[in-house]
């Protein structure tokens, strides 16, 4: 049996290096900055960025293009993958997007439908842009004393300007639990008020100060269904930079199938065998979650595992 497909988003590491040790030498980036090889992706102030015309890839900038149309804009080095430089240029309210879409040839695309899209590394490499552009752009000030920050690290960390405090801010990622449980050959699947009629997702959470990601998986599936879980194990994560977080998938077993939805963030919480998800989708009652999300993944391992089902092909239906 194939393996499941990567998560979207996850798997950078593959293609791109960092290089994270260099980003504080200064002439080094300014050098690959200048390249004729380097490349540079366009954030406007939203975090949308724009695609080829004629194709589903990304719209990058050459050198010549940067110092052209956006030379007072400050680079980001992102990395060196098949052995170029990589830039994040984030657009700033000083510079309209609108008018770029002509001037580029190209059309302009946000994260999710972009993951849709994009071949692995090109949605990656979006992701992380996007992320370390929202962080740049939410973070102007210094938490500790209210200075205006600058950035340093090309990009990935922003100093306090006042002598006095100077500290370092670093970016900032909110780790979150999302979870398959089962109990005796069904799955707990969730859905909110303003969801769409009929979508079920696996349930999920913001981790806490103090918490591991277990405590997470056990704490967020008591409150929102009530069902009280024992085994939890690690499936695979995925970058969430929606705007800044890291969903961090699990599978875990229930001690049983009571649901309890007093106080719940859910408008209905229940158990799913894998024949009345097939069913489900079959008549067109049962939306899944997202291709996209670790939710998506999750459910796709549940029924495989359990009843050797495609969720692909019974979504395709
Ligand atoms: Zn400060």
């Amino acid at each position: 049996m194939a393996p499941l497909r990567p998560n979207t988003f996850a798997g950078l590491s593959l293609v791109l290096d960092r290089v994270a040790e260099r980003r504080d030498e200064l002439d080094w980036v300014e050098a690959q900055a200048l390249s004729d090889e380097a490349r540079y992706l366009l954030l406007d102030p939203a975090g949308e960025t724009w695609l080829l015309a004629e194709r589903e890839a990304l719209r990058w900038l050459d050198a010549n293009e940067r110092r052209a149309l956006f030379a007072d804009l400050p680079a980001s080095l992102l990395g060196i993958a098949e052995g170029r430089p990589h830039f994040l240029l984030a657009l700033d309210d000083a510079h309209p997007a609108d008018a770029l879409t002509a001037a580029l040839g190209a059309r302009r695309i946000g994260l999710r439908d972009a993951g849709l899209l994009l071949p692995a590394a090109e949605a990656g490499l979006f992701a992380y842009a996007k992320g370390l552009a929202h962080w740049q752009r939410e973070t102007r000030y210094c938490a500790y004393c209210g200075a205006p920050l600058v950035l340093v690290a090309s990009g990935h960390r922003a100093r306090c300007t006042n002598a006095a405090c100077g500290r370092l801010h670093f970016p900032r990622t909110d780790a979150a639990i999302i979870v398959i449980v089962e109990h005796e050959g069904a799955c707990l699947l969730g859905r909110q008020a303003g969801w769409p009629p009929g979508r079920y997702s696996t349930l999920a959470g913001f981790v806490e100060p103090g918490e591991s990601l277990e405590d997470a998986v056990r704490r967020e599936v008591a409150e929102e269904s009530g069902v009280r879980v024992e085994a939890v194990h690690y499936h695979s994560s995925q970058p969430w930079p929606l705007p800044a977080s890291l969903m961090v998938g699990f599978t875990a077993t229930a001690h049983s199938r009571d649901i309890q939805l007093r106080d719940s963030e859910l408008e209905d919480a229940r158990w799913f065998t894998p024949q009345q998800i097939a069913a489900g989708l079959a008549d067109g009652s049962l939306l899944t979650p997202t291709r996209l999300s670790v939710s998506y993944q999750l459910i796709a391992h549940w029924l495989r595992e359990r009843a050797g089902l495609e969720l692909d092909t019974l979504v395709a239906r």
